[in-house]
């Protein structure tokens, strides 16, 4: 089993015991993405190769998308592959990373650039685990509950804002909307994954708010929380889809609402200059030449851009505008 330093006391070491795993088997890694390394990797793997495990051996990960992508890869990788059971322990990770069996490491070139594609066994999603989060954590995982049902349905939409006062603070972590809120949400992920395991087109639809999401979070030095740039990426992004005649008219303005229901903020709570966002957005591995690569919606539940893969270019110029008017408020 493996988890980190936050989660072990709180549910790693008492899921151990219930399933009569060794004190010595539970491994244990510093919080934070600064874990996922190929070094962690190698301790992680050198410590199963310790312990004698063989091929017969399965990895439990018991945390957030930090120790999911970590272990994962341990797994993917440890004799070939052998099975590994997430046990996602932030919203985030329930709904997002637990499913589509990425897994990976990051380098010092950018996040993510090492890893495989390994499919859990299965994924244990209890969402009582939810109220020991600290209250930003639980938001990270509802900026990315607002992009499935932006991108799935205007009944989707309805429920998550309708059941906003049922899922926003770690307190309503047993709340009978909490549990659908990762059931609905799984469902919509796990629904445009298996259609496209591999990213060859409909996954980009997951990307929207990211373009300028990642760029916020590269601009403010990682300082700010992920679904907090996300948050602010798709208001920004839903402005650049009215401006560009993507979207209709009024979309700008529902997204907003939907982030003022779900306390998310449309401006980042970290000052980022607009100019240093938009050269930011060419630092994504999305981008090709000068113009930046967006997912973007014509109105709530309708991908644009079917036929290119849900991916088109924007121009700098058009991004700049919607920048400088966005992030002043
Ligand atoms: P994410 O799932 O958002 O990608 P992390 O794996 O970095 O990110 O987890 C975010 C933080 O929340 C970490 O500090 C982690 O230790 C902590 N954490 C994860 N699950 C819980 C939980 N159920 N209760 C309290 N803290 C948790
Ligand atoms: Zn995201």
């Amino acid at each position: 089993m493996i988890t980190d330093a936050n989660v072990a006391p709180l549910h790693a070491a008492p899921l151990a015991s219930t399933l009569g795993v060794p004190d010595g088997d539970l491994l244990v890694i510093a919080p934070g993405e600064a874990s996922k390394t190929r070094a962690e990797w190698a301790r992680l793997t050198d410590a199963m190769l310790d312990r004698g495990f063989g091929r017969d051996s399965a990895v439990v990960a018991v945390g957030g998308g930090v120790v999911g992508d970590l272990a994962g890869f341990v797994a993917a990788t440890y004799m070939r592959g052998v099975p590994v059971i997430q046990v996602p322990t932030t919203l985030l990770a329930m709904i997002d990373a637990a499913v589509g069996g990425k897994t990976g490491v990051d380098t010092h070139a950018g996040k993510n650039l090492v890893g495989a594609f390994h499919h859990p066994a299965a994924v244990v999603a209890d969402p009582s685990v939810l109220g020991t989060l600290p209250e930003w954590e639980l938001r990270n995982g509802l900026a990315e509950a607002l992009k499935h049902a932006l991108i799935t349905s205007r009944d989707e939409l309805g429920w998550l804002v309708g059941h906003a006062g049922e899922v926003v603070t770690p307190a309503k972590a047993t709340s009978a909307a909490m549990g659908e809120l990762v059931v609905r949400n799984v469902r919509v992920k796990a629904g445009v994954v298996s259609r496209d395991e591999r990213e060859g087109g409909l996954r980009k639809m997951l990307n929207f708010g990211h373009t300028i999401g990642h760029a916020i979070e590269a601009a403010a030095a990682y300082g700010m929380p992920h679904g907090a740039c996300v948050a602010v990426g798709m208001y920004v992004e839903a402005r650049i889809a009215e401006m560009t005649g993507v979207a209709r008219a009024g979309f700008a303005p529902t997204v907003a609402a939907a982030l003022d229901a779900l306390g998310l903020a449309r401006v980042p709570a970290v000052p980022v200059p607009a100019a240093v966002v938009a050269a930011l957005t060419h630092g994504d591995k999305k981008a090709r030449g000068s113009r930046a690569e967006y997912a973007l919606l014509h109105d709530v539940g309708e991908p644009a851009a079917a036929d290119s893969g849900y991916s088109m270019p924007v121009d700098d110029s058009v991004v700049a505008r919607a920048l400088a008017e966005c992030l002043a408020g």
